[in-house]
């Protein structure tokens, strides 16, 4: 199957190759023939499975085709909302990149930034907004954004959007929308609060999941690491100093957290940045550029901070705790392994955290690997642990290699992977 099979016209398609997209994700397979249909569609997929594309695609198509304005005029047709200020910006990247043969102008606003550059490019006209909710409320209340003309409108992550209060903004915009429009609806999980949201929002809309275990299993090398709470430091830093060089992003639970760790690496001599909610945005624009050019090889960050990075050399996923909400350790790992490559994510699990690893097993229907010779086994405690010696093999043919530099005699395994 190709993107020309799905009927996807010329502009997009230039704009697909000149991004080196070969083929398409089972997500947009399955979604842009219904979107081209004008169907409404709910999508149950998570970050990383090329879900931006699948629903940018056919906007953009249907927007060029029914180019029914007049120059100078342009109004805004097609609405995504989603909860961060990151994602905002990725989306509206990639309505860019995938419309650059299309003509079609979009714009991105989010807060805890100076409106003024936001409500100068509204003036100017777009035909596609991207927004957070409460910068979008806000504009709206000023005056400056009418939802009137909205013929596509997407809530994207539509779970982080109620996990960070934002259900009343979204109702709210709600009944700001046309009646008569096409609505996308995505989230990675479907609880009853989110099934009730999406029945506000769509029709009778055409459902699409895919799961989690696809995203996971089939692209990324996962393995765990007992080790106690106090020498998660020291092995992150072996791992770091021992592991084939590559772009590491490092979860931490907490803001806190996240700066901790990064006073400990920087005092190892391992350059490092966090990037957190506490920052400015111009603070996490930076690191995050910085990181995205290789500048900075090791980035630490919280979930909700890390929700919109989206760097495709990012080599390895380190849980430096982890998650107790198992969808999110899937969407940590779904930060590598995206859509065209596979990665490494590597979790540190202490005691208190074996009841979460089971739970993440149980989500994603596997085992994890266990990794039991590195330098800081959690003593006495994972012998008993299934596949306590199993050793994980690399995507790249198992070329794992074993490291010679433990301090204790310790036969350690370095995980891999060609720099990309
Ligand atoms: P998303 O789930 O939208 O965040 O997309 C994940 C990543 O996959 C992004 O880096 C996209 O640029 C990339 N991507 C999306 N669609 C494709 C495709 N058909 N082929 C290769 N890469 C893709």
């Amino acid at each position: 199957m190709t993107f020309k099979d799905l009927g996807i016209i010329e502009p997009i398609l230039k704009a697909l190759q000149v991004k080196g997209y070969t083929h398409p994700t089972p997500i947009q397979e399955q979604s842009i023939p219904i979107l081209l249909d004008k169907k409404d569609l709910l999508g149950c997929a998570q970050t990383g499975t090329g879900k931006t594309a699948a629903f940018a695609i056919p906007i953009i198509q249907h927007l060029y085709l029914d180019s029914g304005r007049k120059p100078g005029n342009r109004k805004i047709r097609a609405l995504i909302i989603t909860p961060t200020r990151e994602l905002a910006i990725q989306i509206a990247d990639s309505f860019t990149d995938y419309g650059k043969f299309a003509g079609l102008k979009n714009t991105v606003i989010f807060g805890g930034v100076k409106q003024g550059s936001q409500t100068q490019e509204l003036r100017r006209g777009v035909d596609i907004l991207v927004a957070t909710p409460g910068r979008l409320l806000d504009l709206m209340d000023q005056g400056f954004i009418s939802l009137k003309d909205v013929e596509y409108f997407v809530l994207d992550e539509a779970d982080h959007m109620l996990d960070m209060g934002f259900i009343h903004d979204i109702r709210k915009v709600i009944t700001k929308l046309p009646t008569n429009r096409q609505s996308l609806f995505f989230s990675a999980t479907m609880p009853p609060d989110i099934v009730a949201l999406s029945r506000k929002i769509l029709g009778t809309p055409e459902k699409v999941t895919v799961r989690p275990e696809q995203a996971t299993a089939d692209r990324v090398d996962q393995a765990v690491y007992f080790v106690s709470k106090k020498n998660k430091p020291d092995l992150l830093i072996h791992l770091l100093k021992t592991q084939e060089e590559g772009s590491t992003l490092v979860f931490s639970r907490t803001k806190h957290g996240a700066d901790k760790i990064v006073k400990v690496l920087n005092k190892a001599g391992i350059h490092a940045a966090a990037i957190h909610g506490n920052k400015s945005q111009n603070a996490r624009q930076r690191v995050l550029t910085s990181f995205k050019n290789g500048e900075t090889n090791v980035l630490i960050a919280t979930d909700i901070a890390a929700r919109g990075i989206d760097v495709s050399e990012l080599s390895y996923v380190v849980n430096f705790n982890l998650p107790n909400i198992p969808e999110t350790y899937v969407h940590r790992i779904g930060r590598t392994g995206r859509a065209k490559a596979s990665g490494i994510a590597l979790s540190f699990c202490d005691q208190e955290e074996k009841a979460f690893l089971r739970d993440i097993q149980k989500l994603i229907g596997q085992t994890l690997p266990v990794v039991s010779d590195h330098p800081f086994p959690d003593d006495g405690k994972t012998a008993s642990e299934p596949n306590s010696n199993k050793q994980p093999q690399s995507r790249n043919g198992g070329n794992n290699r074993g490291g010679g530099n433990s301090n204790n005699n310790t036969r350690t395994r370095t995980y891999s992977r060609g720099r990309r």
